[in-house]
């Protein structure tokens, strides 16, 4: 795999030679366009000058002269009558001037090899330090012809300000590719970490945190990777509590079935407590069944995959009928009942909704003292419909109420534990109230009685 900096470092570099390739392209272009011609017409200009000094002033020493032309910053070559040749200044590196060229000055005729070098492709050609790369005049000196070639010394030419612009340049090109270097390892350093992260969290480990203190996007990244991973972690948490809760719930019934039934094989034991035996069997084993559909609703209700089933229904008489079917124990209580319901049609899943209404009344019968009230009030409103159970039972603890919904969540085991429950019926509750895009209010007060309010949106 090519990592994001190697990535990086080649993108750079790649990006920085291809801009010198095309300045030098740019450059080379308008050397062969341009300045080429203007560099030999400019030395060839000097050139003439130089032959027509020598012609009008004829100075007395012509060597003298020529040297210090040289050291003004020139490489000459003087060819006289005779073919015989005189370098002044430092050497040519190829002396390639062609006896035909020689020939033409002396016979009158200038020489442009400045402009005229094919040989050299790139801008290189400026400083190619050849014979043939000079311009050459004719001039008569004493009444003798000679051909006088001459170039810039470029050696000479190159003063301390070139060198110091030249370094300059080059201190900037590695100074910037180094500070790119490490910004690049500075911005993916945060990537490098949430990578890691990211393979924990793959392992299922989740108390890792992040050192990332960033504000840009990459910090964003970061802060939102930590609360997903603080999500799953409460996922994971939870999970595994209500693993270890269902395991529970479904041993100490189970065991329960097992004593007493090992008990039964007894032949000689009494009718009465045979009788007792299989009702504690009986009533372990509607606990079990109670516990796996209430389990089972709660799995469809989380993994709901399709909306809800909505349909338009009568309110009130769906609450009445649920009040019919558990008529036979609020008698057996002896409760009184009191019922106020307004006509409602509502749309929503009946078949969801009918289990709030069972959860919260069997609720109400459960956690009230044989004889109380239990009233349920329906009231149509404009926006929402409000469903009122209100019992005057036990009454459950401020600190108790945030946990109500949590399942498995019972309140103070030692006071209720006969009653029967498994601590699922109000989650089942909250979940369905929240599918429906409404919300469940408690009012309680321990030894008085308990008002639980359902807020349901009209569609
Ligand atoms: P359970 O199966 O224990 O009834 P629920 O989820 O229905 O489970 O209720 C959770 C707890 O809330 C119960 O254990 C009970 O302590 C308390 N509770 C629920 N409804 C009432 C009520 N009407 N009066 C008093 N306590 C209640």
């Amino acid at each position: 795999m090519r990592s994001l900096y190697g990535k990086f470092l080649s993108f750079t570099t790649g990006i920085m030679l291809t801009s010198a390739v095309i300045a030098f392209l740019i450059v080379n272009t308008y050397y062969h366009q341009q300045l080429k011609g203007q560099n030999d017409a400019k030395n060839m200009h000097i050139a003439l000058t130089i032959a027509n000094y020598i012609e009008s002033e004829e100075p007395a020493d012509l060597a003298g002269y020529f040297d210090t032309q040289a050291a003004s910053g020139y490489k000459i070559f003087v060819v006289n009558e005779n073919r015989e040749a005189t370098m002044y200044g430092a050497p040519f590196r190829v002396e390639n001037l062609r006896t035909v060229s020689v020939e033409q000055v002396l016979d009158g005729q200038q020489y442009h090899g400045m402009r005229d070098l094919k040989t050299e492709t790139f801008m290189t050609g400026f400083f190619s330090d050849e014979l043939a790369n000079t311009v050459g005049v004719p001039f008569t000196y004493n009444g003798e012809t000679y051909a006088l070639f001459m170039r810039p010394n470029i050696k000479l030419l190159f003063t301390e300000v070139h060198y110091l612009l030249g370094g300059m340049v080059v201190v900037m090109a590695i100074v910037s590719l180094l500070s790119m270097l490490i910004v690049a390892k500075k911005l993916i350093e945060p990537i490098t970490k949430l990578t890691a992260a990211a393979k924990k969290v793959g392992e299922e480990q989740f108390n890792g945190t992040l050192d990332i203190h960033r504000r840009d996007e990459i910090g964003q990244l970061a802060k939102s990777f930590q609360r997903m991973t603080e999500k799953l972690s409460e996922n994971d948490r939870m999970r595994k509590e209500f693993i270890s809760d269902v395991s529970h719930d479904f041993q100490s019934p189970l065991l329960n079935i097992k004593g007493y039934a090992n008990l039964l094989m007894d032949s000689g034991l009494p009718e009465q407590e045979r009788k007792s035996y299989a009702k504690v069997i009986q009533s372990e084993t509607e606990r079990l069944s109670s516990l796996t559909k209430q389990l089972l609703l709660l799995t469809s209700l989380d993994q709901l995959e399709s909306p809800l089933k909505q349909v338009n229904f009568r309110l009130d008489e769906q609450i009445k009928e649920v009040v019919r079917k558990q008529r036979w124990l609020l008698e057996e209580k002896q409760m009184a009942l009191v019922m106020e319901l307004d006509e409602v049609a509502m749309t929503g899943d009946p078949a969801f909704l009918e289990k709030v209404w069972e959860n919260l009344l069997s609720n109400a019968l459960k956690y009230t003292e044989t004889g109380g009230e239990i009233d349920i009030r329906l009231l149509d409103g404009t926006v929402d419909v409000k469903i009122i159970f209100q019992d005057n039972g036990a009454g459950i603890a401020k600190e108790n109420l945030s946990r109500l919904f949590d399942r498995f969540y019972r309140v103070d085991h030692s006071r209720t534990q006969e009653v029967e429950g498994t601590g699922l019926g109000l989650s089942i509750v909250h979940q369905v109230v929240k599918l429906h895009g409404g919300s469940v209010e408690i009012a309680s007060e321990v030894g008085v009685g308990t008002t639980f309010t359902v807020i349901l949106p009209k569609l």
